[in-house]
């Protein structure tokens, strides 16, 4: 057998996928290697949203745009569910207010669509919101959300159909000495490896990842069944705590006023670095987190006071009578502190991209854009 390809892929995670599937329509020859059966990474843990919302104007959410037109195309060709719900960052305190007010000011024609809303246009977009103290709401046309779990295992498949691409799961890369890539089963020749090993420092060149100044980040995150079924969440829904969790928000002069009401109401938040998301699935199952616990090597065990705090908190901005947790997870990613990404070429041919933080899924296909292109 021809065991010689022009690029391989470390990794079937969103961010190898996402150079995959550019690497491919290039019409290069590519082999991704996973170690796992499948996916069971950060890409297949988080929240499933595509939120260009998040990223600071200028160069970031013009990555973030094109990779979410890319997630369009990938899905309306694979089939796989994706919803353009848009988002809603909902404020009950008059500094929330201000901060979303500070933020269209600045940006408004800098790219986002997005709009104020006051309280009954609001209450219009989401039948879930929690009126009660609701002083209004960002409205974002952007945002999309999509079933990670089930996106994850398609999108491969799809590239082996569509494209060509030679799959090789449950295979774990060793060693790299171009031309001469080596797993746990097989040897290729390659002319260009790269290497997206997300929260993986150890296997795959560990003194390029000792030297950066990367680092591993835990969120808790939990699903739920709505009794019924009944529910349509509309956008994807966050408030106050979110505008100090994303970049995109910093430049607004009330965030620092929200952040010490905050910290002084319930320190918790920072100490864990909890700001709650709200996402609704294809299986209307709604997926709620996170917190943010940092280090070299993380807890495996998860924090029930954690939990309670991320709940406490949704309440405060949804009312859903019941909800039934019907699953608990945690997931790793690899973040840095002032960059978006990682990306360098560590040897002659070898590139690592990584580091995408809470941002692998908007970013991914901009990013594999941006580097393929670079090749
Ligand atoms: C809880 C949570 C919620 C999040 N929510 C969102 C969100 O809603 N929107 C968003 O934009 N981002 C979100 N993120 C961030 C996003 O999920 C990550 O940035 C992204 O998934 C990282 O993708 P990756 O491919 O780099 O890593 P991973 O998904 O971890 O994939 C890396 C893959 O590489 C494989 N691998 C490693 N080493 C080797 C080797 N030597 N040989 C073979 N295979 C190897 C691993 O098995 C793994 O499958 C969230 C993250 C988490 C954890």
């Amino acid at each position: 057998m021809d065991r010689s390809a022009d690029i391989a892929i470390v990794g079937a995670g969103i961010i190898g996928l996402a150079h995959a599937y550019h690497a491919l329509r290039k019409g290069y020859k590519v082999v991704l290697f996973e170690r796992e059966q499948f996916a069971i990474g950060a890409s297949v843990r988080n929240f499933g949203m595509i939120w260009p919302i998040g990223q600071p104007a200028g160069h970031d959410l013009e990555m973030a745009l094109n990779s979410r037109k890319h997630w369009l195309d990938v899905a309306d060709q694979t089939g796989f569910w994706i919803n353009r719900n848009g988002s809603l960052h909902l404020a009950y305190h008059e500094d929330e207010w201000a901060v979303l007010n500070e933020f269209v000011d600045l940006y408004n024609k800098q790219g986002y669509d997005i709009q104020l809303l006051d309280k009954t246009s609001v209450e219009l977009k989401s039948s879930v919101v929690n009126p009660n103290k609701l002083v209004g709401g960002l409205w974002s046309e952007t945002e999309c959300t999509v079933n990670s779990r089930v996106a994850l295992k398609k999108i491969p498949a799809w590239l082996e159909q569509e494209y060509g691409l030679i799959l090789r799961f449950g295979q774990q890369v060793q060693t790299i000495a171009l031309p001469v890539i080596e797993t746990s089963m097989e040897k290729w020749k390659v002319d260009k490896v790269i290497i997206c090993s997300g929260a993986d420092f150890q296997t795959l060149y560990p003194g390029a990842f000792k030297a950066k100044d990367i680092v591993k980040c835990k969120l808790q995150m939990m699903k739920a069944e709505i009794p019924g079924n009944v529910l349509d969440l509309g956008p994807s829904l966050c408030a106050g705590l979110t505008l100090r969790h994303y970049k995109a928000f910093k430049n607004c002069p009330s965030l620092s006023l929200m952040d010490v009401r905050y910290d002084s109401e319930n320190p918790f938040f920072k100490q864990y670095g909890i700001h709650v998301l709200l996402s609704q699935n294809n299986e209307g199952e709604l997926i709620i987190g996170d917190s943010h616990e940092y280090g070299d090597t993380l807890e495996p065990f998860d924090k029930t006071e954690i939990d309670a705090e991320i709940i406490s908190y949704l309440s405060s901005f949804i009312s859903i009578p019941k909800i039934e947790i019907v699953e608990r997870w945690h997931g790793i990613y690899a973040k840095l502190p002032n960059e978006n990404y990682w990306a360098t070429e560590v040897d002659d041919g070898v590139h690592i991209v990584n580091g995408l933080g809470g941002a692998g899924m908007t970013l991914s296909f901009g990013l594999a854009d941006k580097i393929i292109n670079a090749l």
